[in-house]
């Protein structure tokens, strides 16, 4: 008899112990709010509670599985598209990216010979500045990739001109500039009558459909420190764009600073293969 139990000890024990595990491991799975990441309702809404606005906060907590669903994507493309560099945080003064080009020899209309972005826009810039000639619209790029030291140049130059305070508001210390990441157009002419001409119109209203994001917008510069800028565009991404539409009101600083604050923590709890 007691080889009987012994027998069927070491048969039905493991088998038992491993129907425990599949169990309680679906029970747990059956907690996570998508499919993708190992993230339960109690630790989104966490996450999500830590951002003061309350407009946004309510956006993402009422679609958190479209809102991962993006987070994802975001997360397998290349990061330096969402790299905040504002007046608190700054690129390396080494920072440079190694795929520049020349926009004149992709016959786009610019007003210096060397003016240079990063080759991975160019497909979706190339796009846009198509797009806009059909409604005869020819946006100029009047400055783009700008080194470090250039920066140090131009900031210098406007505090020359205008004096520190308000150079602080219109243009940007060496490696706290948009434009060192390569990804950064200002069009044609950099001043406000940008925003009433027919290419300030028109970016306006179609850049993010491109991946084009306006960095500066009207009566923000208390958020992004700087003056509106309707000239000054980054490119993020079309998916980027879109999450800065539907998520963080149409602005990218707010974006910006919450993928900052949280790109790590979703890409740990993003399940591996997935
Ligand atoms: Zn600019």
């Amino acid at each position: 008899m007691k080889d009987y139990f012994n027998t069927m000890k070491q048969i039905y024990l493991p088998w038992c112990l491993f129907l425990l595990l599949l169990l309680t491991n679906r029970c747990i799975s059956e907690n996570y709010i998508h499919p993708d990441f190992k993230i339960t309702k109690s630790m989104f809404n966490e996450k999500i509670g830590e951002i003061s606005d309350p407009e946004i906060k309510e956006a993402i907590l009422s679609e958190p599985v479209d809102f991962l669903d993006r987070i994802k994507i975001l997360l397998t493309l290349p990061q330096d598209f969402f790299l905040l560099v504002d007046k608190s945080h700054a690129l390396k003064n080494s920072y440079k990216p190694d795929d520049l080009v020349k926009l004149k020899d992709y016959q786009v209309n610019v007003t210096g010979e060397t003016h240079s972005v990063r080759k991975v826009i160019m497909d979706d810039l190339l796009a846009m500045i198509k797009k806009a000639n059909t409604s005869d619209v020819s946006p100029v790029v009047a400055s783009a990739y700008r080194s470090y030291d250039y920066q140090r140049k131009v900031y210098a130059h406007w505090v020359k001109t205008l004096g520190q305070e308000q150079a602080d508001r219109e243009s940007a210390r060496p490696g706290h500039s948009q434009h060192q990441l390569g990804t950064t157009i200002d069009f044609y002419p950099i001043d406000p009558s940008f925003a009433g001409s027919d290419s300030g119109k028109w970016l306006l209203q179609n850049a993010e459909d491109y991946g084009f994001s306006l960095s500066y917008p009207e009566e923000y510069e208390s958020i992004t420190g700087y003056i509106y800028e309707p000239w000054h565009y980054r490119y993020v991404g079309k998916d980027a764009t879109k999450m800065i539409k539907q998520y963080f009101k149409g602005i990218q600083q707010y974006f910006l600073e919450f993928y900052h604050e949280n790109a790590d923590f979703f890409h740990e709890y993003m399940k591996a293969g997935s």
